[in-house]
């Protein structure tokens, strides 16, 4: 058993279509950091995502959250983790409160626990005032906060981010890292994927390149720099995806010969 909150070794999922979405995918992410994943569309993000919340079946390996099997102990695993998805699927029939109060009864929390922890979430997401009004009547901002107090109602020990800031503006996007920073030096763990590199390279200890199923590279920002011998980040992904030529430093580079 365990001690890491995601021990992940030699994953692999090939789906019935025959696609080998994950290839031999191996990660630790120990408790309390802030781990990003990063990878181009089809790299195999949401299938390692759904294989750790039990909404995929592996097809090989095995995937353990805090000690737990994420296959055949389902049940403790699946409380250990709170999943934002990466779209808003929020019910719109319900209240915000409702929403909240729903997801801990299905996690079976009892009621007066429930209620404690709605209040509170409603709180430090800003959204007591919405507390009753329908989720389809709230502001995008809104459904954004909903969705991650949504996944924190049951408390789990690690928190997946599906790509929290896609296409959000830039208040939204700077007022989440702050939550989500927040939450993770309360001690929740962190998996992250995100397509801005920015936001990996503020928010995030570790990072894991992913690219056609595999798992390229690892390492803090600088670690990855160093290893595709690049400047940042962002030069470094661009070598992991074959397009160097597209390195900004390289373009103003170009500009200035052509002045
Ligand atoms: P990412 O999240 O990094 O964009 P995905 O995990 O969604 O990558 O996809 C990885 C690969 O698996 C892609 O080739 C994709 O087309 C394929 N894939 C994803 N979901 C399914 C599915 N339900 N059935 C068949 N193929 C899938």
């Amino acid at each position: 058993m365990s001690d890491k909150a995601l021990h992940i070794v030699d994953l692999a999922k090939r789906y019935p279509t025959g696609v080998e979405a994950l290839r031999g995918v191996s990660i630790d992410i120990e408790p309390g950091e802030f781990y990003g994943l990063l990878g181009p569309n089809g790299a195999g993000k949401s299938t390692l995502i759904h294989c750790s919340t039990g909404l995929a079946q592996p097809t090989g390996g095995s995937i353990e959250v805090f000690g737990h099997d994420a296959i055949h102990d389902y049940t403790a695993a699946r409380q250990a983790v709170g999943l934002a998805p990466q779209e808003i699927n929020l019910d719109h029939f319900l209240t915000a409160e409702e929403t909240l109060d729903f997801h801990g009864g299905y996690f079976g929390m009892p009621k007066r626990a429930r209620r404690e922890r709605t209040e509170e979430l409603l709180e430090t997401f800003s959204l007591t005032a919405k507390a009753g009004d329908r989720t389809r009547t709230l502001s995008g901002g809104m459904k954004r906060r909903l969705v991650l107090a949504r996944a924190l109602m049951h408390r789990p020990r690690l928190l997946i981010l599906d790509e929290p800031t896609a296409g959000v503006d830039i208040e939204l996007r700077l007022e989440l890292w702050h939550y989500v920073q927040k939450i993770n030096q309360e001690g929740t763990t962190i998996l992250l994927t995100t397509h801005y590199l920015e936001e990996a390279e503020q928010l995030c200890s570790r990072i894991a390149f992913i690219a056609d199923g595999q798992i390229a590279a690892e390492g803090s920002s600088d670690d990855l720099a160093a290893r595709f011998g690049v400047a940042n980040l962002e030069d470094a992904y661009l070598a992991l995806v074959g397009r160097n030529e597209l390195s900004r430093s390289r373009v103003e580079g170009i500009e200035e010969i052509a002045l």
